[in-house]
């Protein structure tokens, strides 16, 4: 069997090299994304392999057709970059990964702890020897309220994680989840938005959540709210935030997703220029932190991207089926 993977960042080379060992299979590593003009590298190959920076489309579906490839797999999550529908057209089989919710529920705790206690401000007056203590006064834990928008697999973990502070915790999802009742309460989002002094937010994106934390939903919160979002950047309406900020509405924010992140995120652009207004706005202040989509990124999560993807190419070949086909 042989498969190429492109996409590929160093630090997946050695868990690809030894599933090849593992499984007795070639599988020819690329770095740069999917596209037409190294698509015919994988002639000859049973499968493909992909991050979210390779748009696949109808062209690159056709191709891959022409190729007579018809197992895809990403080794993300999420997959809208495939038209999955044309895919399926098509006939070409199509698999995303799974990993475990606790890196980014891990990384959620993070960013509260650093926005309630003005880690930003803290850190950066280290590295230039100011030590005082002026404007970094925090919070407890146990004295918050903590409000989960999501209580999938990682609002629930957040939730899990959380608990051993003593915060007061609130739940929100449209799906009531029985083991987050013992350590949340669920209640509307009104009144979520209305007690909590941290939201956190673990939605997908879908046409519901889009700009669902907008000037409105800002309206409806306490003053000096701080806000996390390590679920997608579209959730977010980012103008309005930028006003809550500026109105001191907001009292920090922790984002490790922005809407349109996409050709900036995971990539050194340090000598470009970027022409994303909002995001260089927002992230000058100093109750901002913002990092690069990497919530996701340990040890752990990335083996588990690279096994899950090869393995479900390896089942489509041999047994025609995968448990992480995406079926829609
Ligand atoms: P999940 O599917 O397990 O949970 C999502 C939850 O949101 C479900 O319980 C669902 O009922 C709920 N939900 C859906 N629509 C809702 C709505 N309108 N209002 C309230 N709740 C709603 O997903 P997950 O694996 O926990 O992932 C959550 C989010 O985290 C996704 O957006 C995912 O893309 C993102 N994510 C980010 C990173 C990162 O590195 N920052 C990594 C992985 C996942």
């Amino acid at each position: 069997m042989k498969f190429i993977a492109y996409d590929t960042r160093d630090d997946e080379r050695n868990d690809f090299e030894e599933l090849s060992k593992k499984l007795n299979i070639e599988i020819i590593l690329v770095s740069e994304g999917l596209n037409i003009n190294n698509i015919d590298l994988a002639k000859g190959c049973d499968g493909v392999t992909i991050l979210g920076h390779s748009k696949v489309d109808s062209v690159i579906l056709d191709k891959l057709k022409q190729l007579n490839i018809n197992y895809l797999s990403t080794r993300t999550v999420g997959y809208n970059h495939i038209d999955i529908d044309y895919a399926k057209s098509l006939g070409i089989r199509v698999s995303n990964s799974y990993y475990a919710p606790n890196g980014v529920a891990d990384y959620t705790v993070m960013l509260i702890l650093m926005c309630i206690r003005h880690y930003k401000q803290a850190m950066f007056r280290g590295n230039v020897n100011d030590y005082s203590l002026k404007g970094l006064q925090g919070k407890e834990m146990k004295d918050l309220t903590i409000g989960v928008i999501g209580t999938g697999k990682i609002g629930a973990t957040v939730i899990d994680n959380l608990k051993g502070f003593g915060s007061r915790m609130l739940a929100y999802d449209k799906y009531q989840n029985e083991k987050v009742k013992e350590k949340a309460t669920y209640v509307d989002l009104d009144t979520l938005y209305k007690e909590s002094d941290v939201i956190t937010l673990h939605t997908p994106l879908v046409d519901s959540t889009y700009h669902m934390i907008d000037t409105e939903a800002l309206s409806k919160m306490k003053d000096n709210v701080v806000l996390i979002n390590c679920a997608r950047g579209e959730l977010m309406h980012i103008p309005d935030l930028i006003t809550g900020v500026e109105t001191r509405k907001i009292g920090a924010l922790g984002l490790d997703v922005f809407e349109n992140e996409e050709g900036i995120y995971h990539l050194d652009r340090r000598t470009d220029i970027i022409s994303n207004r909002d995001m260089a706005y927002l992230r000058q202040f100093p109750n901002v932190i913002m990092t690069q989509h990497m919530a996701f990124y340990t040890d752990a999560a990335v083996t588990s991207m690279v096994c899950s993807s090869v393995t479900s190419l390896v089942d489509f070949v041999e047994k025609g089926e995968s448990e992480n086909e995406i079926i829609i």
